[in-house]
């Protein structure tokens, strides 16, 4: 069976399985009601010629914090889980690319209360390049303003990356490859600016950068490790609402997630974003970014974790 992806092990339920051992029955209740959650972590490789995880703390801090929040109780401690990462890097032999712990909800009961039903955890890792295309991030990309809504925070908690939740992703994101873009910029019910369908959007214009609230929007990593950055650096930023037509009549508008890192959007709904092409302060940042990932720097080399 071709999963698109391929490697050599899984870990599965506390065990380093071969990849396609890795499997589960049809009546895995995450699978019909999609209650279960995940983490996306990427591994880089550094100048020095060693591998490390970005911010591997927090994603797994994440990753346990999106389980509370649904009332699943993974059964294995955050170290376990944080080894499992690590050796899933090792059994695979990769220096580079995206980790993907899961924690679902296995079979057992089949209504929506999942009773008794084990808790199972798995963590996969494969090589991924740049999520919205090496052009992309150079040259920035086309996005749309989606015609579907982000869940209001008491439908869907923003808190946690759930695994059903991302069913409005998808319908986003299909509708924008559909009408011929490349990604989805999503409003909140109240018709602020939200996320994209899996990153975080900033808004440059002047010497302000923005970026929407946390009330409606995944606190992203990326997102506070480039807030933080650029604080440092001593850009101002903001969290506060943004509107559409902000975004149209911006300098900059760029994206940030594990997936995406750092990439820029030239245009949205057929208007050009600033110059058309990425903008200085994307460039920087995603610069900076890159940086800090590859171990060029030393003042945020506590956010790496040498594999
Ligand atoms: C994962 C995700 C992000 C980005 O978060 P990171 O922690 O930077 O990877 C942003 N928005 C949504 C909806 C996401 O699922």
């Amino acid at each position: 069976m071709s999963t698109g992806v391929t490697g050599e092990k899984i870990w599965l339920d506390g065990e380093m399985v071969a990849w396609d051992e890795a499997q589960v029955h049809v009546l895995t209740h995450t699978l019909h009601y999609g209650l279960g959650v995940f983490e996306g972590i990427r591994c880089y490789r550094t100048d020095d010629g060693r591998s490390a995880v970005f911010r591997l703390t927090e994603h797994v801090k994440r990753l346990y914090e999106s389980a509370h929040i649904n009332l699943m109780e993974i059964p294995f401690s955050q170290e376990v889980v944080t080894d499992a990462i690590l050796d899933c890097l090792r059994a695979n032999h990769l220096d580079e690319g995206y980790i993907r712990p899961l924690a679902f909800i296995g079979s057992g009961a089949m209504g929506l209360h999942p009773g008794a039903n084990p808790v199972r955890v798995a963590v996969a890792a494969w090589p991924w390049g740049a999520y919205l295309g090496e052009e992309g991030l150079e040259q920035g990309i086309r996005a749309k303003i989606s015609t579907f809504s982000r869940h209001h925070v008491n439908a869907k908690m923003t808190k946690g990356k759930t695994c059903g939740d991302y069913v409005n992703s998808i319908l986003a994101k299909r509708e924008a490859l559909l009408d011929g873009y490349d990604e989805a910029i999503m409003l909140d019910t109240e018709g602020l600016v939200s996320e994209a369908t899996g990153e975080n959007v900033f808004v440059v214009r002047g010497d302000v950068i923005k970026t929407p609230p946390l009330p409606t929007v995944l606190d992203g990593i990326t997102r506070a490790s480039l807030i933080q950055m650029a604080r440092d650096k001593g850009m101002t930023v903001v969290e506060s609402g943004i509107t559409r037509d902000e975004l149209y009549v911006a300098d900059e508008v760029f994206l940030t997630g594990t997936a995406a890192e750092v990439t820029p959007i030239r245009e949205i709904d057929h208007r050009k974003i600033g110059s058309g092409r990425r903008g200085p302060v994307a460039q920087e940042l995603q610069e900076g970014f890159f940086d800090v990932v590859a171990g060029r720097n030393a003042t945020y080399e506590s956010w790496l974790t040498f594999v």
